[in-house]
This record gives structure tokens, sequence and C-alpha cells, in this order.
């Protein structure tokens, strides 16, 4: 695991989001790179910092255990969260060398997580309630929030469509577009694979600037040709059809620039 790669997964290792074969990798390149040791114990600095000022806000009982309904059964963090809060974990503060201390510190953190979380999914359950498409454009919002919350963006990290596109043979049982626009400001960063509606779909990761943008494609012809573009929680997400593939794309950044994705990206599927 080299430096860079290491550094994209600090993050995942501090939620406890990695797999154990991701963990031990970064936990040995941790023990040699001074950099990710300064910036893990920066982040460490930072999640006390945070604990001290007490900055944790309980979720209402009710919310919790509607959130606990809707997550699907198979993601086990919340277990893990709830595990941690119990104090069940073995997770000490440097990893490898767990001993008793430092396994409720993390508690907090977890909670606050799930606390943040929370937040989202009430400002969305009271505050927007439009018909039509309110399902799925909050699934949307879920799965982006998760895979910037989890540090799970993409399964596969490449700006190269021709490694991208290939990524995807044998995981689907369809081939998605998956179309370079880094020339027109919204360079492609990645993919992974997802579920929606119960299907699994393909997820190209953009980039504008600093803001990600997750566009899901999978096969159907459930939106007309020209793209509809919707605010959710904060989030702007845009819905069109075309050539028997349904595309929703989702980011925090502004109307405008998506607009500039998704009309860039429509123009290159056509050439
Ligand atoms: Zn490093």
């Amino acid at each position: 695991m080299d430096h860079e790669q290491a550094f994209e997964l600090l993050p995942g290792y501090i939620d406890e989001e990695l797999s154990l074969s991701e963990s031990l990798e970064f936990e040995r390149h941790l023990a040699s790179c001074e950099r990710c040791k300064h910036a893990y114990e920066q982040q460490r600095q930072v999640i006390m910092q945070l604990r001290q000022n007490d900055l944790r806000l309980d979720a209402p009982p009710e919310l919790v255990k509607r959130i606990r309904a809707a997550l699907p059964v198979q993601r086990s963090w919340w277990q893990r969260v709830a595990s941690r809060l119990g104090g069940v974990s073995g997770f000490g503060g440097t990893g490898r060398t767990s001993g008793t201390g430092g396994t409720l510190g993390w508690a907090p953190v977890g909670a606050m997580v799930v606390s943040l979380v929370a937040l989202t999914w009430s400002a969305g359950l009271y505050l927007s309630l439009p018909a039509g498409d309110t399902h799925l454009t909050q699934e949307l919002v879920d799965s982006h929030v998760r895979s910037l919350q989890f540090d799970h963006l993409y399964d596969v990290i490449s700006t190269d469509r021709h490694t991208v596109k290939p990524w995807f043979d044998g995981k689907i049982d369809f081939a998605p577009p998956v179309i370079d626009l880094a020339q027109q400001g919204y360079p492609l960063v990645g993919g992974r694979l997802d579920y929606l509606n119960g299907h699994a779909v393909a997820v190209m990761v953009y980039r504008y600037k600093l803001h990600p943008i997750n566009l899901y494609v999978w096969p159907g012809s459930e939106a007309g040709a020209t793209p509809h573009i919707y605010e959710r929680q904060g989030y702007h997400l845009a819905h069109w059809s075309a050539a028997g593939m349904n595309y929703w794309a989702i980011t925090d950044a502004g109307e405008s620039e998506l607009n500039g994705f998704v009309t860039n990206l429509r123009a290159h599927s056509a050439s």
C-alpha cells in the first residue's frame, strides 16, 4: 500500500469501516510513514476535542428506530456502533496491539456519526416530502451520504475510463457507459457497485472541483430524455433516461454545476 492509498483509507480506518486485510495493510503502512502517522494523530485529536466540547447530539429514540428499520440488513456498521457503545469492541488506540484502553474512547465518534445521519434523515423526512420519486430520491441521497461518510466513494479508483469500464465486467449484467469529462472540468475518479431499489447499479464517480458527483446507471427508461433537476436535503439531483439506461446524478455542488455536468455527459454520450 503506497502513501496515497493509505491516505485515502485513513478516515475509513478511524471509523472501523475497513476490511481486516485493509486495516492490516494500513497499519503496516502507518508504522513506516511519518506523514500518515501525523495525519492519523491529527484526526484523533480532532475527535477528542469534539468529545470534550460535548458536541454530541442524541437522536430521538423514535427516529433511531425508524433509521434502524430502514437500513439494509447486511450492513453491519450499526451493529458495530451498537457494540462499541456497549464497550464490546476490541479496537485499541494503536489497532495492532489493542489492550483494554481506548475501547470506549471510540464510542462517541460512532454515536456522532449516527446522530449526523439522523439529522440528515430527519431534515428530509420533515422538510420535503413531494409526491412521486420520493422513495428513490431518498435512497439516492442516503446512498450518496453513505458513500461520503464511510469513505466508500469507489471500489475502483481510476481516472481512466478504460480501467473503470472493464472493472464492471462480470459484476453486473449490463455495460454502463463510462465517459471521461476531465477536459470539461468533471474528471472521472472511479466507480463502484451499489444497490438501489433492490437492484445492483453501476456508479461512476466524478468530481467538480472538490465536490464528488455520483452518477447512478442501470438499464431501463423510466424517465424522459430531458433531464429534470431536483433538490433534496441540500443535494442536487438530475434524472433522465437515454439509450435504454436510467441516469441519476447527485452532488452537493450547485444546480448550474450539475447542469453543466449533465449537459456535457449527454453531449458526449451522443457523440
Ligand atoms: Zn503514508
